[in-house]
């Protein structure tokens, strides 16, 4: 066992407060990582909230994690000390199933573990996520990052990036397609400048006209005001894909009718129940309506490396551990551009204060 500093809250609701706990002895074929930066994901509030009513308290969010290798076990091939390595939401599934021998271990049939607040599959311990000093995790689950990403700003593409990658390759976005990106937030962000590298052609539904010079400046070639009823009206069967960030329960409908023929709208924010979908909306246009969970490890590597390799990066804010508390009340009031990530280096300082 190693002991291990990091943030964690509670209670729901709680503060995110200085914690120690114990990471566990390295099993033959585990990595220990010391981190070096942490995204702050709009899911990380909502576990600490208790939103998904699963939370077990002590919790210490973090599935966006870059640093180095400063150990591994006897069995492990693929990584050595000083490597430069990130770790996103999952840190174990079964790896026998039909899902995981296709590199969908986020939808193990056993169930995959999370990167916190999962269930440690030899001890059923909850597992702790990356605000913190260190973690060890099984090789599998560990990626590489590409020499020319920095790890700040790659942290990000872990769990944002690759639930929004997903979905844009699932459903072949490429040359010419057309696609709307509802809300530009964390995840948002990121479907577009991927979906514009892909060769879309990318137009983002806002709820904020103070973000329409920035959906421009990230490289989208249109911005509807979804209060705008009248441009919304516009833009009906306009899309071939839409993916829906937004954060809350809401009405899809007014995004729906947005769809053109066999058109598809990818929910990946709002777990809460959605208000009832207009099946006259679905019906006409052949459109479908689905949802998408972040992504398997082969994908998540794939996209580490489209990103070094098309200059893909993410928009981030660099914040110190003592003001992460700040940075969540920030994030869900919407004011982040456009996402939040955590220097581990000012972990130590902070906790001492
Ligand atoms: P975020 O950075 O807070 O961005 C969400 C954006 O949605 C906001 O910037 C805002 O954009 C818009 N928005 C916020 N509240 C809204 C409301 N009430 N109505 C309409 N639009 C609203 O959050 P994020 O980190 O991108 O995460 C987005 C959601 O995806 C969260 O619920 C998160 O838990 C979830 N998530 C899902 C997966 C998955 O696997 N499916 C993975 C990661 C995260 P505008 O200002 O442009 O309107
Ligand atoms: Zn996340």
């Amino acid at each position: 066992m190693t002991s291990c500093l990091g943030y964690g809250a509670r209670e729901a609701y709680g503060a995110l407060a200085p914690m120690h706990f114990e990471r566990r002895a390295l099993r033959p074929d585990d990595v220990a990582i010391d981190i070096a930066f942490c995204g702050v994901c709009h899911s990380d509030a909502h576990q600490v909230n208790n939103d998904w009513n699963n939370t077990a308290y002590p919790c210490v969010p973090g599935h966006e994690i870059t640093g180095h290798v400063t150990a591994v076990g006897p069995e492990v091939t693929r990584f050595k000390v000083g490597d430069r390595v990130a770790v996103g939401c999952l840190v174990d599934s079964c790896l026998h199933c039909g899902p995981c021998g296709d590199g969908e271990e986020q939808l193990c049939e056993q169930g995959p573990t999370a990167t916190y607040n999962g269930r440690d599959r030899q001890t059923g311990e909850t597992t702790l996520g990356g605000y913190a000093d260190h973690i060890v995790v099984r090789e599998p689950f560990v990626l590489r990052v590409p020499d020319s990403l920095d790890p700040l700003c790659a942290a990000p593409l872990l769990c944002a990036g690759i639930t929004v990658w997903n979905p844009l390759r699932r459903y072949e976005v490429g040359t010419g397609t057309k696609i709307a990106v509802i809300g530009l937030g964390g995840l948002g962000h990121l479907a577009v400048k991927l979906g514009v590298a892909l060769g879309a052609k990318v137009t983002v539904i806002t709820t904020s006209p103070g973000k329409v010079d920035d959906a421009l400046k990230l490289g989208a070639h249109h911005v509807l005001l979804s209060s705008d009823v009248k441009a919304m009206q516009g833009a009906a069967n306009a899309f071939d894909f839409i993916l829906d960030t937004i954060p809350q329960r809401h009405n899809t409908n007014p995004y729906l009718m947005l769809l053109g023929r066999n058109g598809k709208l990818v929910v990946v924010g709002a777990i809460d129940l959605l208000e009832p979908v207009h099946g006259g909306l679905l019906i006409r246009n052949n459109r479908t309506l689905a949802g998408s969970l972040i992504g398997g490890v082969r994908a998540t590597q794939e996209l580490l490396d489209f990103c070094a390799e098309h200059r893909v990066l993410p928009e981030c804010e660099r914040v110190e551990m003592g003001a992460i508390n700040e940075a969540f009340a920030r994030m869900q009031k919407n004011d982040v551009k456009y996402r939040f990530v955590i220097d581990m280096e000012t972990l130590r300082e902070a906790a001492a204060r």
